[in-house]
């Protein structure tokens, strides 16, 4: 089997297999959504998604957020990890979008990224999941992932996230929560379940367990 033939293979069993796939992060509008992204940075969307509920009432807006006391931002997600310097973004976060984007969280990559806090991985997980953009997040399941798949061999999730944009093309959201739920439920990172993988037969990865 060719190359391409065997990525647009990946592709389409990805996509069918986790039809609809959505980021499991609560949220109900876009700063929601950035709020909840920035906070689940090395903590899962379970623990996140008990915090944000009352984060949200005590913070619905930038506006509040912006004015917060940042001891007060901290009482409210010290269960969360490295709440201290989350607690600082997250305040540093809402004055830049108060200042500069007229209390309106920007909607394009290079404006997101221009905030406290806001990596690359986090701005596209926005476009994508909240106005359906064309883009590919690059977390640790993606990357292992597509690592073992063959389909990246990139040093960094930056470059990693590159490639997969350029073999992919389109549906760059969707296979990003399908590649995390796969890598969440399926190629695990320590045992991965090879007998239970809809993928096995296009895998000759080293950590295959058949
Ligand atoms: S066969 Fe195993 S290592 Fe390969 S993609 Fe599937 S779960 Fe991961």
């Amino acid at each position: 089997m060719g190359k391409k033939e065997r990525i647009l293979l990946i592709k389409s069993r990805i996509l069918e297999h986790y039809k609809d796939a959505t980021t499991a992060l609560n949220h109900t509008n876009i700063y929601e959504l950035l709020v909840a992204v920035m906070l689940s940075a090395q903590c899962t969307d379970e623990r996140v998604n008990l915090v944000t509920p009352k984060f949200f009432k005590v913070y619905p807006s930038t506006k509040e957020l912006a004015r917060a006391d940042i001891d007060s931002i901290k009482e409210l997600i010290k269960s969360i990890n490295f709440f201290n310097n989350k607690a600082r973004y997250l305040k540093e976060m809402a004055q830049e979008v108060e200042q500069n984007f007229d209390g309106k969280i920007p909607t394009t990559q290079k404006e997101l990224i221009s905030l406290s806090g806001v990596g690359q991985k986090s701005a596209n997980v926005v476009l994508g999941e909240f106005l359906n953009q064309n883009f590919m997040a690059v977390d640790t399941h993606v990357f292992r992932v597509s690592h073992r798949l063959g389909l990246s061999d990139a040093k960094t999730p930056i470059e990693t996230e590159k490639e997969l944009s350029a073999i992919f093309k389109t549906n760059l959201n969707s296979l990003h929560q399908g590649l995390v739920l796969f890598g969440r439920h399926i190629c695990k990172a320590r045992t991965p379940l090879c007998t239970l993988c809809f993928l096995e037969d296009l895998c000759s990865s080293s950590d295959k367990r058949i």
